[in-house]
């Protein structure tokens, strides 16, 4: 699927729409949930433009992939829930029904997670 520049965290990327950051580096931006399903609920994504895993694993550099990943473990520290536990989460297509078309990754935490079912 071509990456479409007008999806909303594009928008977020360009500072035309705000969000509430907790983390941004040179690669990576991580923000709340503006619908939270969980009392934690952070959005992990690259700045780069890809739409889903398979065009971030076929074509983003070593560092995105590196500063993507260990942004998922920051944020985590960061909002103190590595005791407790959380979940991270991709959907990337439609059978996943992913909403956003850019690359996300989900971080849930905070309470008790039902069992995964796919
Ligand atoms: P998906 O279903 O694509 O995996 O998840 C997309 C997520 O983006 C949803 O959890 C939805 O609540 C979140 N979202 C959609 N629009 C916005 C927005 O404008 N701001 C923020 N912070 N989150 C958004």
């Amino acid at each position: 699927m071509a990456y479409d520049p007008d999806n909303i965290f594009a928008k977020i990327l360009r500072g035309e729409i705000p969000c509430s950051k907790v983390y941004e580096d040179e690669h990576t931006l991580a923000f709340h949930d503006i619908n939270p399903q969980a009392p934690t609920h952070i959005l992990v994504i690259p700045k780069g433009a890809y739409v889903s895993w398979t065009d971030f694993s076929d074509t983003a550099s070593d560092a995105e992939i590196a500063a993507l990943v260990r942004a998922v473990g920051t944020v985590a520290k960061q909002a103190g829930v590595t005791e407790d536990g959380y979940r991270t989460l991709s959907n990337t297509g439609p059978d996943a029904n992913q909403e956003v078309p850019h690359l996300h990754i989900h971080v849930f935490a905070g309470r008790k997670l039902g069992r995964m079912v796919p």
